[in-house]
């Protein structure tokens, strides 16, 4: 016991009728905060097939501008020497204070959210800085304050701006998606010189990921193009590398750094001698290089396929039908390929490219499979993988090791088998019979 902890608890316990006559005359109050946003990329409906017209499932109006619940978001309260600092719920966006006064408060809300599970999130203004704790923290101030004493007041801040629509994203993606992560760190660095460059592989990014920590960049221009923070879909595309990264990061055996072998643009269809990222157009696609629909050996497509796979989760619930934006301004059907017509056997890559196939695949046809595996549907075998269980098949495959750029597909096929908590025809039967509809088993 401290030396001093009994004339502590005298002290306490004298303090605490002043405690309640302090707050017998006290304002209590409950603030809220939501954020208004706006995005370019939401509730844009699938245009061909059985699903036209399909969209996502949140945030469908935020393209009209939305205010939203500030999940988790932290502010600071302050009234002249006072201040104190919390942290809102997470479902609500709500937090309950107490103070003597009745006026002349004030209120900031910073760019920095945490989940139920210890984890934050941040926007700053250090994009290439890899610091343990990089940049400023955006924030906003409200001065003047008159709260409602045993009351409720809901404060909306961010004025539509685009570094408040990525911040609202990224906030409502670590309350919506829940991988099994605690206290991890996710800086994500608005960089105000470009649009476009998102990315979650870049400088040091993944360099922490041991250490539960994990640097993204997003495009943020003011003028000049549309910035790629107010596409929802792309911020939390680039979330869901850290996720996956800092998941596998959290495990015995993990090392810092990328999927291993991922940059080998050799594939033959990508046009060998011309440079892989001006070859030919190749499987009508014009963007040949490390796109949605381009063809590449499937290291790519697993780790694209992975990152978009989180993205598609955190905007879509769990069931069969679903929807996904992507930056080229194309919405994608999550069950079928060519924009919803298509649903045959061999997805994408076998439909609608040129041979050779061996160990090759597209994005999105990767983004297919691991949302079919997600949503499985089967009456013999009706168990769904769970979020954090997508999280240990990405673990796994990076776990395993002895990854080249070509046998990804192998990998995961074997790590899907070692997820033995989950029932047989899961990690067999179903994985196969989804990997050969969308095409990434060559
Ligand atoms: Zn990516």
């Amino acid at each position: 016991m401290p030396k001093n902890y009994l004339s502590f608890m005298r002290a306490a316990m004298m303090a605490i009728p002043l405690f309640y006559t302090f707050h017998a005359s006290a304002g209590n109050y409950k603030t809220c905060i939501k954020f208004q946003i706006k995005t370019v990329d939401s509730g844009l409906g699938i245009t061909n097939g059985p699903n036209t017209g399909g969209k996502e499932d949140y945030y469908l109006n935020a393209n009209a501008g939305e205010e939203v619940i500030a999940r988790g978001v932290r502010v600071q309260m302050s009234n002249g020497n006072w201040n104190k600092t919390f942290d809102s719920n997470p479902s609500t966006g709500c937090f309950s204070w107490s103070h003597a006064a009745t006026s002349g408060f004030s209120l900031r809300v910073y760019g920095y959210a945490t989940d139920s599970a210890g984890n934050y999130v941040r926007i700053h203004n250090s994009p290439n800085s890899f610091t343990s704790y990089p940049g400023q923290t955006y924030s906003i101030l409200r001065t003047n304050l008159t709260p409602t004493n045993g009351g409720v007041d809901t404060y909306s801040v961010g004025s539509y701006d685009q570094k408040w629509t990525t911040m609202a994203v990224l906030a409502f993606s670590l309350y919506r998606f829940h991988p099994g992560l605690t206290n991890k760190a996710i800086h994500v660095g608005l960089d105000d010189s470009k649009c476009g460059g998102s990315s979650a592989h870049y400088g040091k990014s993944n360099s922490s990921i041991t250490s539960g920590r994990h640097y993204l960049i997003i495009g943020n221009c003011a003028s000049g193009g549309t910035p790629q923070s107010k596409r929802k879909f792309v911020v939390t595309h680039e979330l869901g590398h850290a996720l996956a990264a800092l998941y596998y990061g959290s495990q015995v055996g993990a090392v810092n750094g990328s999927e291993p072998n991922v940059n080998d643009y050799s594939h033959p269809a990508q046009g060998v001698g011309l440079g892989p990222k001006d070859s030919a157009t190749f499987c009508s696609q014009s963007s040949p290089f490390y796109s949605m629909r381009s063809i590449e050996w499937n290291s790519v497509g697993f780790r694209e396929g992975f990152a978009h796979f989180v993205a598609a989760a955190i905007w879509n619930n769990q069931s069969y039908e679903g929807a996904f934006r992507w930056f080229e301004g194309l919405t994608y059907d999550l069950e079928r390929y060519n924009y919803g017509n298509g649903d045959n056997n061999g997805g994408r890559l076998e439909n609608e490219c040129g041979t050779p196939f061996t160990d090759a695949g597209t994005n999105e046809d990767w983004l297919r499979f691991l949302w079919d595996w997600y949503t499985n549907r089967s009456t013999t075998c009706p168990q769904k993988p769970s979020a954090l269980d997508m999280m240990k098949l990405y673990a796994q495959v990076r776990l395993n090791g002895g990854l080249t750029s070509k046998n990804y597909f192998d990998k995961m096929q074997t790590a899907a088998n070692n997820l033995i908590h989950l029932p047989s025809c899961l990690r067999t039967s179903r994985f196969d019979a989804y990997a050969v509809h969308n095409g990434i088993n060559n």
